[in-house]
């Protein structure tokens, strides 16, 4: 980065600011920040975190990166492939940081947690690294790189949970929003990065959730999505620790909040909106959940249930603190407290010592589930793991990809059977937007999450609740008219 180049277009940037401030006397944001997120929606909510903590210090959004002053990648390292994304994506802005000598490029995020200075060292053209735990120091952090000096913070906190911070909703499509109620992992499942690059497992003040949630359904948010890592083991009891729930005093025992309880208070709070939560964890999953989703009309019927593995002895090796059969149990009581709950899964084929009979449990698993859909992927081993670090990753690339693929196909006909129970029904439909497919068609969610698509009517709006007859189905998308 060439000093003098920095301070002439610093100049320029308080001039127009300068000139802006005097014309219209008031404080407008001039500089533009271009912002991607990559990963799961922990990272696209924390992206609306930074959005407003950059909106405070002169920041509009961009979505080209041509005009950024500022550009920020917020990675994704829960596989070797996503951090591959991030590496070609960076080598994509070579050009405009020649153009632009004064561009600051940011890494925020789980691979900037991961890599930490490392990241500096092996990609030439960043110049900022921030973990998870550390976007408050962001204006700080810019101040540095403003001298010509790349910065960095990747500490990790137990306490951070950004609970003050209203984010600034972005790209979204105005009627379906997410809400972070926990931070962090203490799972220490043996294949996953997530404790190492989001830390220790904390839980947001219900009354600031409850302020947000408030807020969006004020501003015509009709779905609101409560996200965590693991958002069964949600328990507030006045900002300690999970584990130090013990040693709380009988008052602070007395008014702690659980998840249970959480989603009791903001689905009756937001009586006007649907409510949705993920990521559950069969290990950490109270029976008290489900009776409070039997319980409110507005609460979705459907859970998100990874299960990673369909064998034991697998899961001992993964370190999933349950059993198949517990898993079975806990499946079996969703079924019939909420019969009509869906439920979908997360999936890793070929993790360390997968026997063929062990793949064989997950293949039956899955079909005694029933699930509507999956994610599923072949075990990519993560540095710093407790897998890495003690268990080698033995399956054969080629066996891994036929398993997954048997994973796979296996999903796609439970998929389809899934789907067609949706059919000969009339559902009640949040559209939320205009189908891919064409523009005379809206696209929704049914409450048990699968989308539906169906012909646009004369008085029907992104945002509105319509009840629709499903006639037909492909195992992916459901087929429709609004009745
Ligand atoms: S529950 Fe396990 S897989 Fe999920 S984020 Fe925590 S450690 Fe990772």
């Amino acid at each position: 980065m060439v000093q003098n180049d920095r301070n002439m277009e610093k100049e320029i940037i308080e001039k127009r600011q300068g000139e802006v401030l005097v014309q219209k006397g008031i404080t407008k944001n001039v500089k533009k920040l271009f912002l991607e997120s990559y990963g799961c929606q922990m990272n696209f909510s924390d992206s609306e975190v930074v959005a407003s903590i950059l909106h405070n210090e002169g920041y509009n959004t961009t979505t080209q990166p041509e005009e950024a002053d500022l550009i920020l990648l917020n990675t994704c390292s829960i596989r070797e492939k996503a951090e591959q994304t991030i590496r070609k994506r960076l080598s994509q802005f070579n050009t405009v940081k020649k153009q632009k000598p004064y561009l600051v490029i940011g890494v925020l995020g789980c691979m900037a947690e991961r890599l930490k200075t490392k990241f500096l060292e092996e990609e030439h053209l960043v110049d900022l690294v921030v973990g998870p735990d550390a976007y408050r120091d962001l204006p700080n952090l810019l101040k540095d790189t403003e001298d010509g000096r790349s910065a960095i913070n990747v500490l990790l906190s137990k306490e951070e949970t950004y609970a003050d911070i209203s984010p600034v909703r972005l790209g979204g499509n105005g009627v379906t929003a997410f809400v972070s109620i926990t931070r962090g992992c203490d799972n220490m499942c043996t294949f996953c990065v997530v404790p190492f690059t989001r830390g220790r497992e904390r839980s947001r003040d219900p009354h600031s959730i409850l302020k947000e949630c408030r807020e969006l359904v004020e501003n015509g948010y009709k779905e609101i999505t409560l996200l965590g890592q693991n958002v069964d083991s949600y328990l507030w009891y006045g900002g300690g620790p999970k584990k130090d729930f013990y040693k709380a005093g009988e008052l602070q025992k007395a008014t702690a909040v659980d998840f249970a309880q959480l989603l009791d208070l903001v689905a009756t709070a937001c009586s006007g909106a649907r409510i949705r939560f993920s990521t559950s964890n069969p290990q950490d999953m109270h029976e008290e959940v489900l009776h409070v989703m039997a319980k409110h009309e507005n609460i979705c019927k459907y859970i998100h249930l990874p299960v990673q593995s369909g064998n034991t002895a697998v899961l001992q090796r993964m370190n999933r603190r349950h059993t198949r059969e517990e898993y079975m149990e806990l499946l079996d009581k969703i079924k019939k407290i909420i019969p009509d709950c869906a439920i979908s899964h997360d999936m890793i084929s070929g993790f360390c010592g997968e026997t063929e009979e062990e793949h064989k449990d997950t293949l039956s698993l899955m079909e005694y589930a029933k699930y509507d859909f999956g994610y599923m992927f072949a075990y990519s081993e993560r540095p710093g793991t407790p897998a890495h670090k003690n268990m080698k990753d033995d399956v054969p690339v080629e066996i891994k990809k036929r398993r997954l693929t048997e994973i796979i196909d296996l999903q796609q006909k439970l998929s389809l059977e899934r789907m067609r129970s949706y059919t000969q029904k009339v559902h009640e439909v949040l559209i939320e937007g205009t189908s891919k497919k064409s523009e005379k068609q809206w696209y929704g969610r049914i409450s048990q999450n699968a989308v539906a698509v169906f012909p646009k009517t004369e008085n029907t709006k992104i945002g509105d609740f319509v009840k629709v007859w499903i006639k037909d189905c492909t195992s992916a998308t459901l087929i429709g008219e609004i009745v």
